[in-house]
């Protein structure tokens, strides 16, 4: 641990990535261009056959056009949970649509279909997942479910690269959208960035073309196809969602040690796990069967009677340099949505409960043994000397 103590988050970063954007610097092609188009193939190469990786500008970008790909309108219900990240809900307006707010189950902090189905109404189009923390939500259930309504499924999987679910790559299964965030803390990074999971052809050529300003070739294509090189049509008033080819020469590299990191993270999972289970706490839900955790997040929830203790806990693991943060403050609790649509914390108790009583440690492949075991010495701590003084 440097003096400056253990930062909450570090991205693994190394002479690959670095290389790798020199010689984008040097060749003189800095936006979308080949290193997209490799790190796109790369990560469609973890998919069955068939399968579209679309690298965008962030997983909000791709959020948005998902939705827009589903044609989402005015006045269309689109639920979510409230426990997640303003970006969840924000695109849902981006397209004059409302969000419906969710409570979350207790003990995955993820939507269930029993919190879901009450909220489905004549409006609903569709049902967004945020896989929390980088645990799978209960997919097989959500998609019978949605199904049921005919609704569509865009799965924000913002957390969740590279979890499985029920053996396979969380994306794999031929319905819905999912999209990855490649944002600076996330579990891969490319500074800024997503990337768009979809099977289905015509949702994956649309999204490609309004990625680019509505423009019918992507921007490589255009200026290199030998026939008609520099003809192109606008199609519809797109967005500027592409990434470039330097926030690519990241992702390619980062994509290579995806796994490997992710195994380091499952053991500091599992070290902090074993240090407090003796201690009054709700330790964070395991994947089950063969699904496994990406633990983007490790969330440590207070038991309820405590959560006034949780502060205190903060305070002292910030004197003990020890960065931490809070997932979520839940959306019925900012201004903004709370006001805009009456939202209540008692509508919420699960997601309220959670959000009171959390604190997220630190999880991240660059962590020393020393700064994990300094981290649990002084979690035990803290919690002993907080709770039962
Ligand atoms: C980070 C995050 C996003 C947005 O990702 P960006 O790539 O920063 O746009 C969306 N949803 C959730 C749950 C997130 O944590």
């Amino acid at each position: 641990m440097s003096n400056k103590g253990i930062p909450f988050h570090k991205p693994f970063i190394n002479e690959n990535e670095i290389n790798e954007v020199v010689d984008t610097l040097k060749s003189g092609w800095l936006t979308s261009g080949p290193k997209v188009k490799l790190f796109e193939q790369k990560f469609e190469s973890l998919y069955p056959i068939g399968f579209n990786a679309l690298a965008v500008s962030s997983a909000t970008a791709g959020l948005h056009l998902a939705l827009e790909s589903y044609g989402i309108k005015r006045d269309d219900e689109v639920i979510i949970p409230t426990h997640t990240f303003t970006a969840t809900a924000e695109v849902i307006e981006y397209m004059g649509a409302k969000p419906i707010f969710s409570d979350i189950e207790k003990d995955t902090l993820c939507l269930s279909t029993k919190k879901i189905e009450p909220l489905i109404t004549k409006k609903t189009k569709l049902i967004m997942p945020v896989h929390f923390g980088g645990l799978p939500c209960d997919n097989d259930k959500i998609y019978e479910l949605a199904s049921k309504y005919s609704l569509n499924v865009i799965e924000d999987a913002a957390h969740a690269f590279p979890a499985k679910y029920k053996g396979k790559l969380l994306g794999s299964n031929d319905n819905g959208i999912k999209v990855f965030s490649f944002y600076a803390n996330k579990t891969i990074t490319t500074g800024e960035g997503g990337m768009i999971v979809v099977k289905d052809k015509n949702l994956s050529n649309r999204m490609s073309i309004m990625r680019t300003h509505g423009i019918d070739r992507d921007v490589y294509g255009r200026y290199t196809s030998i026939k008609k090189s520099s003809f192109y049509q606008v199609v519809a008033a797109g967005f500027k969602y592409n990434m470039q080819d330097l926030s690519a020469c990241l992702g390619i590299h980062q994509l290579d040690k995806a796994f490997i990191m992710n195994e380091k993270r499952a053991r500091i999972a599992a070290i902090y796990d074993d240090n407090f289970s003796d201690l009054p706490v709700i330790l964070p839900s395991k994947a089950c069967g063969n699904s496994t955790h990406a633990w983007h997040l490790y969330v440590l929830r207070l038991e309820e009677n405590l959560s006034i203790y949780r502060d205190e806990v903060v305070d002292y693991l910030t004197e003990a340099k020890i960065g931490t943060s809070l997932h979520y403050i839940p959306l019925h609790r900012h201004k903004y949505w709370q006001e805009k649509y009456n939202l209540d914390s008692h509508e919420f108790p699960n997601s309220d409960m959670a959000y009171l009583s959390s604190i997220s440690l630190p999880i991240y492949c660059q962590m020393s043994n020393e700064d994990i075991e300094y981290i649990c010495s002084k979690v035990k701590e803290a919690i002993n000397k907080i709770c039962f003084k």
